[in-house]
């Protein structure tokens, strides 16, 4: 049995909305937050990259210097969100 966070009703697990006092309920197995869609899609960039990195190697094109400077961007932010993450969890 869920009770609303407001205004501490008794609540049906398929309601999305609070009976009592109309608060949305926030559903515990909803789909991924916006904050795990961006480290999904920080860990994807990372890995695109880390390719690239290694493709520049063989491919004069590529910039080996610009491909390791957004490697080491993306590096930062994927640490940084992981960071965040794991503080939130507790
Ligand atoms: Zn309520």
């Amino acid at each position: 049995m869920d009770h609303c966070r407001d205004c501490n009703s008794t609540l049906k697990s398929d309601e999305l909305e609070c009976w009592g006092c109309g608060s949305k309920i926030v559903d515990k197995n909803a789909p991924t937050s916006y904050q795990e869609r961006f480290r999904l899609v920080v860990k994807i960039m990372f890995l695109i990259f880390a390719a690239l990195t290694v493709a520049s190697v063989f491919v004069e094109s590529l910039s080996l210097w610009k491909c390791f400077t957004g490697l080491a961007v993306l590096y930062l932010v994927k640490s940084s969100a992981d960071y965040m993450a794991e503080t939130k969890k507790g």
